[in-house]
């Protein structure tokens, strides 16, 4: 097998989160929402517009999910990037509404891409990807669809390039224990939700068609079961204020308890219900200062256990009616923030990058309730820099009563964590702290934390590739793709 010649990656920071991030969006397909905000275009999954990235690029190859993830992880990795760790985030209006046929069809694609790719593949195939060329080397997808989940899962556990972990996008509404199930069967680990507001008038007016109780019922099944949750927040909604916002924000790390957010400011686009109610005076967007103001506020409040991934979404400036949002929103905020003596303390602004292994480092637990049960944020940090974080889960009786047949009662491991640059399976790189025992140790000390509370066992949320991983420290498969271990 051809080994990955060492080159300094182009765009360093797309692998330097620990993981290599592959998107790709799914066909388009209408949504039932009817939010004021939000664009249709019959080219594209309802929401999206054809000019963002990677919508680009899923629309060359014709939203084929295996042409996609295949192209994805050759050119990533013809830039220099490992794509042994492969994180899969399945964009593209509400995944629940797609027909359970297409959603299997599109899992199946993505691991059939990941079991075929290797470096020897990569040096025999040039760019751009087409079914010609895939079948002048025999590979085609027909050949993976007849085969059973399963069997493409379990595959995929010794691939060069295995799911660390996969997401799709929902709406509060959509998630409930049977939806949950499915996700599971799918191997999904983490949920993007648009929650958008805490304040239900603003939901209403902006006709999302859900409530803040539905939020707040939605992220307490997704945490019972070991979701990750990533909440989309949407300031300068129609009938928002920059106050409202703040309060609304405050709502959701309290009671939504996210782990990843998205700030996306309110984009006014043309062919939206919200650019008439423009036109006609009766909305109004934030100025910049206003913004920058306010997300600063945000990111105050945020605590260390959060990630804002995110506080811009890529949509193209010609696009932007109105005031337009500058793309480096994220720069200038910081650099407001700076001039204020102030400074974000999110897991972003924190994570190790392009770290070599520190000769020590301690491991602190920071515990935080939310109404189902104790969250405990386990972290590995060097002085101010976070090398790595175990997610446990603690539930009481009510979010005991939330876990699906396989784990209920189950303490979970919600997510590990190991940042900096992606080091290849079994190997320590210069620049990473990967693969140094920091993930074990997190592990060892959810576990103990896990024991003295009381609860027998330990369940995570294992994704597909990983799974050799944790068999190694004693956990076993069980339904619904979890890992499960017994506490002694
Ligand atoms: S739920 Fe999402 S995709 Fe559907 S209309 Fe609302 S914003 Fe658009």
């Amino acid at each position: 097998m051809a080994k990955q010649t060492i080159k300094k990656p182009k765009k360093p920071i797309r692998s330097a989160s620990g993981v290599t991030v592959i998107t790709l969006l799914t066909k388009p397909y209408p949504c039932p929402g009817r939010c004021i905000f939000c664009p249709t275009y019959s080219n594209m999954p309802k929401s999206y517009i054809a000019d963002e990235p990677s919508a680009q690029r899923s629309l060359a190859l014709k939203f084929n999910p295996f042409l996609i993830t295949l192209a994805r992880l050759l050119v990533l990795f013809k830039n220099g990037h490992n794509v042994n760790k492969a994180e899969i985030i399945i964009n593209g209006g509400t995944w629940s509404y797609y027909p359970g046929q297409y959603k299997t069809y599109v899992i199946k694609s993505i691991f059939a891409a990941l079991n075929t790719f290797t470096p020897d593949l990569s040096q025999k195939l040039d760019l751009p990807i087409t079914k010609n060329k895939l079948r002048r080397l025999n590979v085609s997808l027909k050949q993976f669809l007849s085969l059973s989940l399963e069997k493409l899962y379990s595959k995929n556990t010794t691939a060069y390039s295995r799911a660390v972990g996969i997401s799709v996008e929902e709406r509060p509404d959509t998630i409930k224990l049977k939806t949950l199930k499915s996700l599971r069967k799918h191997g999904v680990t983490k949920v993007q939700v648009g929650f958008q507001s805490m304040d239900d008038m603003i939901l209403r007016i902006n006709k999302r068609d859900h409530t803040v109780a539905d939020n707040i019922r939605a992220a307490n099944l997704l945490r019972a079961n070991g979701f990750k949750i990533n909440a989309h927040f949407m300031p300068n909604l129609y009938g928002a204020t920059p106050e409202k916002d703040f309060e609304s924000y405050r709502k959701l790390i309290t009671l939504i308890a996210p782990d990843e957010v998205k700030i996306y400011p309110t984009v006014l686009l043309k062919n939206t219900r919200l650019y008439r109610l423009y036109l006609q005076g009766k909305y109004k967007q934030y100025t910049e200062p206003e913004l920058i103001e306010l997300i600063a506020k945000l990111k105050l409040i945020t605590p260390y256990w959060v990630r804002i991934n995110r506080i811009f979404r890529d949509i193209p400036t010609p696009y932007m009616q109105g005031i337009k949002i500058k793309s480096n929103l994220r720069e200038i905020v910081r650099e407001y923030m700076h001039s204020q003596g102030q400074k974000c303390r999110c897991i972003r602004c924190r994570q190790a990058m392009f770290l070599s292994p520190p000769k020590t480092y301690s491991i602190k637990v920071y515990k935080y309730s939310s109404q189902i049960g104790d969250n405990y944020f386990i972290a590995a940090e060097e002085s101010d820099k976070l090398l790595g974080f175990v997610r446990l889960f603690l539930p009481n009786l009510h979010g005991k009563a939330l876990q699906l047949s396989p784990i209920r009662g189950h303490a979970m491991i919600r997510e590990v964590h190991v940042y900096s640059q992606v080091s290849p399976f079994g190997k320590r790189e210069k620049f990473s702290v990967q693969h140094t025992g920091i993930g074990k140790s997190l592990i060892r000390k959810a576990e103990k934390i896990s024991r003295q509370e009381g609860y027998r066992r330990l369940s995570v949320i294992a994704a597909i590739g990983t799974r050799l991983y944790y068999e190694k420290l004693g956990y076993q498969l069980t339904d619904l793709n979890y890992m499960s271990k017994q506490l002694e």
